[in-house]
Protein backbone atom coordinates (compact mmCIF):
# COMPACT_ATOMS: atom_id res chain seq x y z
CA UNK A 1 0.00 0.00 0.00
CA UNK A 2 1.48 3.09 -1.05
CA UNK A 3 0.60 6.60 1.70
CA UNK A 4 -1.33 8.23 -1.16
CA UNK A 5 -4.21 5.92 0.65
CA UNK A 6 -4.09 7.87 3.45
CA UNK A 7 -4.91 11.32 1.51
CA UNK A 8 -8.33 12.46 1.52
CA UNK A 9 -7.51 13.21 -2.62
CA UNK A 10 -6.86 9.29 -3.13
CA UNK A 11 -8.97 7.58 -5.74
CA UNK A 12 -11.13 4.52 -4.95
CA UNK A 13 -12.91 1.46 -6.57
CA UNK A 14 -15.74 -0.62 -5.19
CA UNK A 15 -16.47 -3.93 -6.07
CA UNK A 16 -20.19 -4.97 -4.81
CA UNK A 17 -21.24 -8.85 -4.60
CA UNK A 18 -24.76 -9.98 -3.98
CA UNK A 19 -28.17 -8.06 -3.66
CA UNK A 20 -29.89 -5.12 -4.09
CA UNK A 21 -29.10 -3.80 -0.22
CA UNK A 22 -25.66 -4.24 -1.25
CA UNK A 23 -25.50 -2.05 -4.28
CA UNK A 24 -27.13 0.40 -2.59
CA UNK A 25 -24.83 0.12 0.63
CA UNK A 26 -21.83 0.54 -1.91
CA UNK A 27 -23.86 3.82 -3.19
CA UNK A 28 -23.50 5.21 0.48
CA UNK A 29 -19.94 3.97 1.03
CA UNK A 30 -19.22 6.23 -2.32
CA UNK A 31 -21.48 8.88 -0.74
CA UNK A 32 -19.46 8.55 1.95
CA UNK A 33 -16.04 9.17 0.70
CA UNK A 34 -16.74 11.52 -2.11
CA UNK A 35 -18.20 13.95 1.03
CA UNK A 36 -14.55 13.53 2.37
CA UNK A 37 -12.35 14.36 -0.86
CA UNK A 38 -11.51 10.88 -2.33
CA UNK A 39 -12.63 10.23 -6.30
CA UNK A 40 -13.95 7.37 -8.04
CA UNK A 41 -10.98 5.75 -9.79
CA UNK A 42 -11.37 4.49 -13.68
CA UNK A 43 -10.45 1.03 -13.05
CA UNK A 44 -9.71 -1.32 -10.30
CA UNK A 45 -5.54 -1.15 -11.53
CA UNK A 46 -5.27 2.64 -11.13
CA UNK A 47 -7.39 2.73 -7.31
CA UNK A 48 -5.81 4.00 -4.25
CA UNK A 49 -8.50 2.62 -2.19
CA UNK A 50 -10.00 -0.94 -3.19
CA UNK A 51 -13.29 -2.14 -0.92
CA UNK A 52 -14.93 -5.54 -1.63
CA UNK A 53 -18.36 -5.15 -0.50
CA UNK A 54 -19.18 -8.72 -0.01
CA UNK A 55 -21.70 -11.58 -0.57
CA UNK A 56 -22.13 -15.02 1.57
CA UNK A 57 -25.63 -15.88 0.72
CA UNK A 58 -24.39 -19.17 -0.96
CA UNK A 59 -20.99 -20.44 -0.85
CA UNK A 60 -20.40 -19.97 -4.55
CA UNK A 61 -20.65 -15.56 -3.77
CA UNK A 62 -18.31 -15.91 -1.12
CA UNK A 63 -15.90 -18.16 -3.26
CA UNK A 64 -16.04 -15.70 -5.74
CA UNK A 65 -14.83 -12.67 -2.76
CA UNK A 66 -11.80 -14.62 -1.77
CA UNK A 67 -10.94 -15.25 -5.09
CA UNK A 68 -10.86 -11.72 -5.86
CA UNK A 69 -9.54 -10.56 -2.42
CA UNK A 70 -6.42 -12.94 -2.55
CA UNK A 71 -6.09 -12.16 -6.24
CA UNK A 72 -5.70 -8.27 -5.89
CA UNK A 73 -1.66 -8.31 -5.03
CA UNK A 74 -1.47 -9.47 -8.24
CA UNK A 75 -3.26 -6.93 -9.78
CA UNK A 76 -2.66 -3.53 -8.11
CA UNK A 77 -0.35 -4.30 -4.94
CA UNK A 78 -0.20 -0.84 -3.96
CA UNK A 79 -3.73 -0.16 -2.83
CA UNK A 80 -5.13 -0.23 0.30
CA UNK A 81 -7.47 -3.57 0.60
CA UNK A 82 -10.89 -2.78 2.63
CA UNK A 83 -13.45 -6.02 3.02
CA UNK A 84 -17.23 -5.39 4.61
CA UNK A 85 -20.30 -6.40 3.75
CA UNK A 86 -22.13 -9.73 5.10
CA UNK A 87 -18.29 -11.55 5.54
CA UNK A 88 -17.32 -8.83 6.73
CA UNK A 89 -20.03 -8.99 9.88
CA UNK A 90 -19.64 -13.15 9.70
CA UNK A 91 -16.06 -13.32 10.03
CA UNK A 92 -14.30 -10.19 11.44
CA UNK A 93 -10.85 -10.21 12.27
CA UNK A 94 -10.11 -13.54 10.42
CA UNK A 95 -10.72 -12.07 6.96
CA UNK A 96 -7.23 -10.49 7.89
CA UNK A 97 -5.45 -13.74 9.12
CA UNK A 98 -6.56 -15.65 6.23
CA UNK A 99 -5.43 -13.06 3.72
CA UNK A 100 -2.39 -10.79 4.72
CA UNK A 101 -3.08 -8.06 2.21
CA UNK A 102 -5.69 -7.37 4.00
CA UNK A 103 -5.64 -3.56 5.64
CA UNK A 104 -9.07 -3.17 7.02
CA UNK A 105 -12.03 -5.19 7.92
CA UNK A 106 -15.39 -2.57 8.48
CA UNK A 107 -19.09 -3.79 9.11
CA UNK A 108 -21.77 -1.14 7.59
CA UNK A 109 -22.41 0.34 10.41
CA UNK A 110 -19.32 2.39 11.00
CA UNK A 111 -19.12 3.93 7.65
CA UNK A 112 -19.98 6.79 9.34
CA UNK A 113 -16.01 6.73 9.81
CA UNK A 114 -15.10 5.72 6.80
CA UNK A 115 -12.40 8.36 5.94
CA UNK A 116 -10.50 7.93 9.60
CA UNK A 117 -10.73 4.42 9.06
CA UNK A 118 -9.10 4.58 6.24
CA UNK A 119 -6.67 6.70 7.42
CA UNK A 120 -6.06 4.59 10.53
CA UNK A 121 -5.45 1.88 8.85
CA UNK A 122 -2.97 2.85 5.98
CA UNK A 123 -0.75 3.41 9.23
CA UNK A 124 -1.43 -0.38 10.93
CA UNK A 125 -4.08 -3.02 10.19
CA UNK A 126 -7.62 -2.25 11.92
CA UNK A 127 -11.13 -4.39 11.53
CA UNK A 128 -13.70 -2.23 13.47
CA UNK A 129 -17.47 -3.55 13.44
CA UNK A 130 -19.85 -1.30 14.90
CA UNK A 131 -22.61 -2.84 16.36
CA UNK A 132 -25.17 -4.07 13.35
CA UNK A 133 -28.45 -3.71 15.52
CA UNK A 134 -27.92 -0.31 16.45
CA UNK A 135 -26.81 2.89 13.67
CA UNK A 136 -28.20 3.31 10.72
CA UNK A 137 -26.80 3.92 7.37
CA UNK A 138 -29.41 5.82 5.74
CA UNK A 139 -29.14 9.60 6.79
CA UNK A 140 -25.26 9.23 5.23
CA UNK A 141 -24.90 11.24 1.59
CA UNK A 142 -24.94 8.74 -1.25
CA UNK A 143 -23.98 8.73 -4.91
CA UNK A 144 -26.20 6.88 -7.71
CA UNK A 145 -25.32 5.91 -10.99
CA UNK A 146 -28.57 6.50 -12.17
CA UNK A 147 -30.17 10.25 -11.35
CA UNK A 148 -33.39 8.85 -12.05
CA UNK A 149 -34.07 6.14 -9.97
CA UNK A 150 -33.54 4.87 -6.65
CA UNK A 151 -33.40 2.56 -3.89
CA UNK A 152 -34.75 3.42 -0.67
CA UNK A 153 -34.57 0.72 2.58
CA UNK A 154 -37.59 0.44 4.29
CA UNK A 155 -36.46 -2.57 6.65
CA UNK A 156 -33.09 -3.65 7.60
CA UNK A 157 -32.71 -7.23 8.87
CA UNK A 158 -34.40 -10.27 8.52
CA UNK A 159 -36.94 -12.52 11.28
CA UNK A 160 -37.91 -15.00 9.13
CA UNK A 161 -35.25 -17.53 9.68
CA UNK A 162 -35.45 -19.46 7.14
CA UNK A 163 -33.73 -22.50 7.63
CA UNK A 164 -30.97 -22.74 5.37
CA UNK A 165 -30.69 -18.46 5.28
CA UNK A 166 -27.31 -16.83 6.70
CA UNK A 167 -28.74 -13.14 6.18
CA UNK A 168 -30.47 -12.57 9.48
CA UNK A 169 -27.28 -13.95 11.28
CA UNK A 170 -25.46 -11.03 9.19
CA UNK A 171 -27.55 -8.74 9.02
CA UNK A 172 -29.54 -8.74 12.30
CA UNK A 173 -32.96 -8.60 13.11
CA UNK A 174 -35.56 -6.67 11.39
CA UNK A 175 -35.65 -2.81 11.98
CA UNK A 176 -38.68 -1.05 10.31
CA UNK A 177 -37.60 3.11 9.61
CA UNK A 178 -40.17 5.52 10.66
CA UNK A 179 -42.64 6.03 8.10
CA UNK A 180 -41.65 9.52 8.12
CA UNK A 181 -37.70 9.02 7.30
CA UNK A 182 -38.70 7.30 4.18
CA UNK A 183 -40.84 9.25 2.91
CA UNK A 184 -39.23 12.25 3.69
CA UNK A 185 -36.51 10.70 1.88
CA UNK A 186 -38.68 9.95 -1.19
CA UNK A 187 -39.70 13.82 -1.13
CA UNK A 188 -36.15 14.57 -1.07
CA UNK A 189 -35.01 12.34 -4.03
CA UNK A 190 -37.97 13.06 -6.23
CA UNK A 191 -37.19 17.21 -5.40
CA UNK A 192 -33.66 15.98 -7.29
CA UNK A 193 -35.50 14.34 -10.48
CA UNK A 194 -35.91 10.61 -9.34
CA UNK A 195 -39.32 9.50 -10.88
CA UNK A 196 -38.65 5.32 -10.18
CA UNK A 197 -38.14 4.34 -6.37
CA UNK A 198 -37.27 0.48 -5.23
CA UNK A 199 -38.34 -0.25 -1.77
CA UNK A 200 -35.86 -2.42 -0.48
CA UNK A 201 -35.78 -4.86 2.75
CA UNK A 202 -35.57 -8.67 3.03
CA UNK A 203 -39.22 -8.68 3.91
CA UNK A 204 -40.77 -5.78 2.35
CA UNK A 205 -44.51 -7.12 3.80
CA UNK A 206 -43.91 -7.42 7.13
CA UNK A 207 -42.84 -3.72 7.45
CA UNK A 208 -44.15 -1.70 10.54
CA UNK A 209 -43.79 -4.52 12.81
CA UNK A 210 -42.94 -3.18 16.20
CA UNK A 211 -44.11 0.42 14.55
CA UNK A 212 -47.92 1.32 15.53
CA UNK A 213 -49.99 2.02 13.41
CA UNK A 214 -48.36 1.77 10.07
CA UNK A 215 -47.77 -0.93 7.36
CA UNK A 216 -46.26 -1.66 3.95
CA UNK A 217 -49.69 -1.19 2.15
CA UNK A 218 -49.97 2.30 4.28
CA UNK A 219 -46.39 2.96 2.78
CA UNK A 220 -46.47 2.28 -0.55
CA UNK A 221 -49.30 4.68 -0.92
CA UNK A 222 -47.63 7.10 0.90
CA UNK A 223 -44.78 6.85 -1.41
CA UNK A 224 -46.79 6.60 -4.33
CA UNK A 225 -48.81 9.43 -3.22
CA UNK A 226 -45.10 11.73 -3.49
CA UNK A 227 -45.15 14.44 -6.09
CA UNK A 228 -43.24 13.85 -9.11
CA UNK A 229 -42.93 9.78 -8.19
CA UNK A 230 -43.89 8.06 -10.89
CA UNK A 231 -42.63 4.36 -10.60
CA UNK A 232 -42.66 3.19 -7.37
CA UNK A 233 -41.39 -0.98 -7.13
CA UNK A 234 -40.70 -3.12 -4.76
CA UNK A 235 -38.89 -6.30 -3.39
CA UNK A 236 -38.54 -8.67 -1.92
CA UNK A 237 -42.17 -9.95 -0.65
CA UNK A 238 -42.61 -13.06 1.45
CA UNK A 239 -45.29 -14.79 0.86
CA UNK A 240 -46.47 -15.45 4.12
CA UNK A 241 -46.69 -11.68 4.86
CA UNK A 242 -48.42 -10.53 1.36
CA UNK A 243 -51.87 -9.35 2.51
CA UNK A 244 -54.58 -8.33 0.47
CA UNK A 245 -54.51 -4.65 1.36
CA UNK A 246 -50.53 -5.03 -0.42
CA UNK A 247 -52.28 -6.20 -3.12
CA UNK A 248 -55.23 -3.41 -3.11
CA UNK A 249 -52.37 -0.46 -2.88
CA UNK A 250 -50.75 -2.08 -5.46
CA UNK A 251 -53.30 -1.72 -7.85
CA UNK A 252 -55.10 1.35 -6.64
CA UNK A 253 -52.54 3.57 -7.20
CA UNK A 254 -51.14 4.44 -10.88
CA UNK A 255 -47.58 4.65 -9.70
CA UNK A 256 -46.98 1.38 -8.11
CA UNK A 257 -45.77 -1.29 -11.01
CA UNK A 258 -47.65 -4.12 -11.38
CA UNK A 259 -44.87 -6.24 -10.09
CA UNK A 260 -44.62 -8.98 -7.63
CA UNK A 261 -41.11 -10.55 -6.55
CA UNK A 262 -42.79 -13.45 -4.78
CA UNK A 263 -39.85 -16.24 -3.62
CA UNK A 264 -41.24 -19.35 -3.83
CA UNK A 265 -38.12 -21.83 -2.56
CA UNK A 266 -39.68 -25.29 -3.45
CA UNK A 267 -43.07 -26.81 -4.53
CA UNK A 268 -43.01 -29.19 -1.62
CA UNK A 269 -44.63 -29.50 1.34
CA UNK A 270 -42.64 -31.25 3.08
CA UNK A 271 -39.48 -29.39 2.09
CA UNK A 272 -40.91 -25.95 2.72
CA UNK A 273 -41.52 -27.37 5.75
CA UNK A 274 -38.15 -28.17 6.71
CA UNK A 275 -36.79 -24.71 5.39
CA UNK A 276 -39.08 -23.23 8.11
CA UNK A 277 -41.14 -20.95 5.04
CA UNK A 278 -44.05 -20.65 7.43
CA UNK A 279 -46.61 -21.40 4.28
CA UNK A 280 -47.27 -24.49 1.84
CA UNK A 281 -47.74 -25.15 -1.67
CA UNK A 282 -51.86 -24.08 -1.66
CA UNK A 283 -50.98 -21.11 0.01
CA UNK A 284 -48.89 -20.17 -2.26
CA UNK A 285 -50.59 -20.75 -5.30
CA UNK A 286 -53.45 -19.12 -3.26
CA UNK A 287 -51.60 -15.80 -2.98
CA UNK A 288 -50.32 -16.11 -6.92
CA UNK A 289 -54.27 -16.65 -7.95
CA UNK A 290 -55.28 -13.21 -5.42
CA UNK A 291 -52.56 -11.43 -7.03
CA UNK A 292 -53.29 -11.86 -11.05
CA UNK A 293 -57.05 -11.08 -9.14
CA UNK A 294 -56.52 -8.27 -7.79
CA UNK A 295 -53.81 -6.60 -9.77
CA UNK A 296 -54.54 -7.01 -13.54
CA UNK A 297 -50.80 -7.74 -15.75
CA UNK A 298 -49.42 -8.34 -12.58
CA UNK A 299 -45.51 -10.11 -13.40
CA UNK A 300 -44.57 -12.34 -11.50
CA UNK A 301 -40.84 -13.56 -10.69
CA UNK A 302 -39.49 -15.65 -8.05
CA UNK A 303 -36.52 -17.50 -6.22
CA UNK A 304 -36.58 -21.39 -6.10
CA UNK A 305 -33.86 -24.07 -4.68
CA UNK A 306 -33.01 -26.91 -5.27
CA UNK A 307 -31.39 -29.94 -3.12
CA UNK A 308 -32.43 -28.83 0.08
CA UNK A 309 -31.16 -31.81 1.97
CA UNK A 310 -33.56 -34.26 2.37
CA UNK A 311 -35.12 -32.96 -0.83
CA UNK A 312 -36.18 -36.06 -2.63
CA UNK A 313 -37.05 -36.50 -6.55
CA UNK A 314 -40.60 -36.54 -5.66
CA UNK A 315 -39.86 -33.03 -3.83
CA UNK A 316 -38.74 -32.27 -7.02
CA UNK A 317 -41.53 -32.94 -9.30
CA UNK A 318 -43.59 -30.91 -6.79
CA UNK A 319 -41.37 -27.95 -7.52
CA UNK A 320 -41.72 -28.54 -11.27
CA UNK A 321 -45.39 -28.83 -11.04
CA UNK A 322 -45.46 -25.69 -9.21
CA UNK A 323 -43.55 -24.36 -12.14
CA UNK A 324 -45.79 -25.47 -14.38
CA UNK A 325 -49.05 -24.38 -12.46
CA UNK A 326 -47.67 -20.70 -12.00
CA UNK A 327 -46.00 -19.87 -15.26
CA UNK A 328 -43.55 -17.46 -13.48
CA UNK A 329 -42.12 -14.49 -15.63
CA UNK A 330 -38.75 -14.74 -14.47
CA UNK A 331 -37.05 -17.22 -11.70
CA UNK A 332 -33.66 -16.70 -10.04
CA UNK A 333 -32.76 -20.29 -9.78
CA UNK A 334 -30.32 -21.97 -7.08
CA UNK A 335 -28.00 -25.20 -5.95
CA UNK A 336 -28.64 -25.10 -2.27
CA UNK A 337 -25.52 -24.31 -0.61
CA UNK A 338 -25.18 -25.00 3.16
CA UNK A 339 -23.89 -22.08 5.70
CA UNK A 340 -22.35 -22.59 8.45
CA UNK A 341 -24.61 -21.43 11.66
CA UNK A 342 -28.24 -21.96 10.35
CA UNK A 343 -30.55 -24.60 11.42
CA UNK A 344 -30.46 -26.31 7.64
CA UNK A 345 -26.56 -26.85 7.98
CA UNK A 346 -27.28 -29.43 11.05
CA UNK A 347 -29.99 -31.74 9.43
CA UNK A 348 -27.12 -33.64 7.20
CA UNK A 349 -29.06 -35.82 4.41
CA UNK A 350 -27.06 -33.62 1.95
CA UNK A 351 -28.19 -33.80 -1.71
CA UNK A 352 -25.24 -34.90 -3.63
CA UNK A 353 -23.49 -32.07 -5.95
CA UNK A 354 -24.56 -33.85 -9.44
CA UNK A 355 -28.01 -34.19 -8.49
CA UNK A 356 -28.58 -30.97 -7.86
CA UNK A 357 -27.00 -30.03 -10.64
CA UNK A 358 -29.30 -32.04 -12.59
CA UNK A 359 -32.21 -30.82 -10.76
CA UNK A 360 -31.44 -27.08 -11.16
CA UNK A 361 -30.42 -28.28 -15.15
CA UNK A 362 -34.13 -29.12 -15.66
CA UNK A 363 -35.74 -26.65 -13.87
CA UNK A 364 -33.68 -23.60 -15.64
CA UNK A 365 -35.07 -25.66 -18.96
CA UNK A 366 -38.57 -25.26 -17.84
CA UNK A 367 -38.36 -22.36 -16.50
CA UNK A 368 -36.78 -21.08 -19.85
CA UNK A 369 -40.14 -21.79 -21.45
CA UNK A 370 -42.45 -19.51 -19.20
CA UNK A 371 -39.75 -16.47 -19.41
CA UNK A 372 -39.37 -16.82 -22.89
CA UNK A 373 -43.41 -17.37 -23.05
CA UNK A 374 -43.87 -14.06 -20.98
CA UNK A 375 -41.35 -11.70 -23.31
CA UNK A 376 -42.81 -13.12 -26.36
CA UNK A 377 -46.43 -11.47 -24.63
CA UNK A 378 -44.76 -8.32 -24.94
CA UNK A 379 -44.34 -8.45 -28.53
CA UNK A 380 -46.75 -5.77 -30.71
CA UNK A 381 -47.84 -3.97 -27.61
CA UNK A 382 -46.20 -0.48 -26.50
CA UNK A 383 -44.63 -0.38 -23.16
CA UNK A 384 -43.00 2.33 -20.96
CA UNK A 385 -39.28 1.50 -20.55
CA UNK A 386 -36.55 3.55 -17.85
CA UNK A 387 -33.27 3.45 -19.42
CA UNK A 388 -31.33 1.86 -17.13
CA UNK A 389 -28.04 1.81 -18.77
CA UNK A 390 -26.22 0.07 -21.56
CA UNK A 391 -26.21 -3.30 -22.66
CA UNK A 392 -22.78 -5.49 -23.00
CA UNK A 393 -22.87 -5.48 -26.74
CA UNK A 394 -22.68 -1.50 -26.51
CA UNK A 395 -24.80 -1.14 -29.26
CA UNK A 396 -28.11 -1.55 -27.04
CA UNK A 397 -29.44 0.07 -23.73
CA UNK A 398 -31.61 -1.86 -21.29
CA UNK A 399 -35.06 -0.29 -20.90
CA UNK A 400 -36.94 -2.25 -17.99
CA UNK A 401 -40.82 -2.79 -18.12
CA UNK A 402 -42.91 -1.74 -15.49
CA UNK A 403 -43.30 -5.58 -14.81
CA UNK A 404 -39.22 -5.42 -14.60
CA UNK A 405 -38.71 -7.15 -18.09
CA UNK A 406 -36.09 -6.52 -19.91
CA UNK A 407 -36.15 -4.47 -23.79
CA UNK A 408 -33.21 -3.93 -25.42
CA UNK A 409 -33.21 -0.49 -27.01
CA UNK A 410 -30.93 0.50 -29.65
CA UNK A 411 -28.64 2.82 -28.10
CA UNK A 412 -29.36 5.92 -30.37
CA UNK A 413 -32.76 5.89 -29.76
CA UNK A 414 -32.68 6.06 -26.38
CA UNK A 415 -31.16 8.30 -23.82
CA UNK A 416 -29.60 6.82 -21.10
CA UNK A 417 -32.32 6.94 -17.87
CA UNK A 418 -34.62 8.38 -19.68
CA UNK A 419 -38.58 7.50 -19.79
CA UNK A 420 -39.17 6.24 -23.34
CA UNK A 421 -42.15 4.68 -24.84
CA UNK A 422 -41.71 1.89 -27.09
CA UNK A 423 -42.97 -0.38 -29.56
CA UNK A 424 -41.62 -3.78 -29.13
CA UNK A 425 -41.56 -5.92 -32.60
CA UNK A 426 -40.08 -8.87 -31.25
CA UNK A 427 -38.50 -10.72 -27.88
CA UNK A 428 -35.76 -12.99 -27.80
CA UNK A 429 -34.93 -15.82 -24.81
CA UNK A 430 -33.45 -13.35 -21.70
CA UNK A 431 -34.62 -10.03 -23.38
CA UNK A 432 -37.54 -8.40 -25.73
CA UNK A 433 -36.34 -5.52 -28.52
CA UNK A 434 -38.37 -2.76 -29.02
CA UNK A 435 -38.16 1.19 -31.27
CA UNK A 436 -38.74 3.78 -28.97
CA UNK A 437 -42.02 5.77 -30.33
CA UNK A 438 -41.21 8.69 -27.89
CA UNK A 439 -38.93 10.23 -25.06
CA UNK A 440 -41.37 10.82 -22.30
CA UNK A 441 -38.91 12.00 -19.88
CA UNK A 442 -35.47 13.10 -19.69
CA UNK A 443 -33.47 12.20 -16.90
CA UNK A 444 -32.67 15.37 -14.98
CA UNK A 445 -29.53 17.12 -14.93
N1 LIG B 1 -35.12 -11.95 1.55
C1 LIG B 1 -35.20 -12.47 0.28
C2 LIG B 1 -33.87 -12.77 -0.33
C3 LIG B 1 -32.98 -13.69 0.37
S1 LIG B 1 -31.52 -14.19 -0.42
C4 LIG B 1 -36.14 -13.68 0.31
O1 LIG B 1 -36.58 -14.11 1.33
O2 LIG B 1 -36.46 -14.16 -0.73
C5 LIG B 1 -32.04 -14.44 -2.10
C6 LIG B 1 -32.30 -15.85 -2.48
O3 LIG B 1 -31.13 -16.62 -2.32
C7 LIG B 1 -33.35 -16.59 -1.67
O4 LIG B 1 -34.65 -16.30 -2.07
C8 LIG B 1 -32.99 -18.04 -1.88
O5 LIG B 1 -33.63 -18.57 -3.01
C9 LIG B 1 -31.49 -17.98 -2.13
N2 LIG B 1 -30.76 -18.52 -0.98
C10 LIG B 1 -30.72 -18.06 0.28
N3 LIG B 1 -29.95 -18.86 1.05
C11 LIG B 1 -29.50 -19.86 0.25
C12 LIG B 1 -28.70 -21.01 0.45
N4 LIG B 1 -28.21 -21.31 1.64
N5 LIG B 1 -28.45 -21.80 -0.62
C13 LIG B 1 -28.95 -21.52 -1.84
N6 LIG B 1 -29.73 -20.46 -2.08
C14 LIG B 1 -30.01 -19.64 -1.05
FE1 LIG C 1 -33.45 -15.24 4.41
FE2 LIG C 1 -35.92 -16.14 4.74
FE3 LIG C 1 -35.26 -13.73 5.64
FE4 LIG C 1 -35.42 -14.12 3.02
S1 LIG C 1 -37.12 -14.27 4.50
S2 LIG C 1 -33.79 -13.07 4.12
S3 LIG C 1 -34.69 -16.22 2.83
S4 LIG C 1 -34.45 -15.65 6.38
Amino acid sequence: MTDRASQASASYYIRTFGCQMNMHDSEHLAGVLELSGYTGAADIVQADIVIYNTCMVRQSAEDKAWGQIEALSSLNGSALLAVCGCMAERYGVDIMSRCPGVDLVFGLHSIARLAEMLEKSSRARLCDLGNINRASIDELPSKRANPSAAWVPVSHGCDRFCSYCVVPLVRGRERSRPPGEVTEEVQRLASAGVFEITLLGQNVNSYGRGLDGTSFAGLLESVACVPGIRRVKFETSHPGDLSDSILVAMSGRAEVCEYLHLPVQSGSNDVLSAMGRGYDRDYYLQRVERARELVPGVVISTDIMVGFPGETDGDFQGTMDLVRAVGFDAAFMFMYSRREGTAAASIGNEVPQVVKAERLKALSRLQARFTRKSLVNLVGSTVELLVEGVARSGEYVVGRTRGHQVVLLPSFEAPLYSLVEAYVPGAGSHAARGRVKKVIREPPD
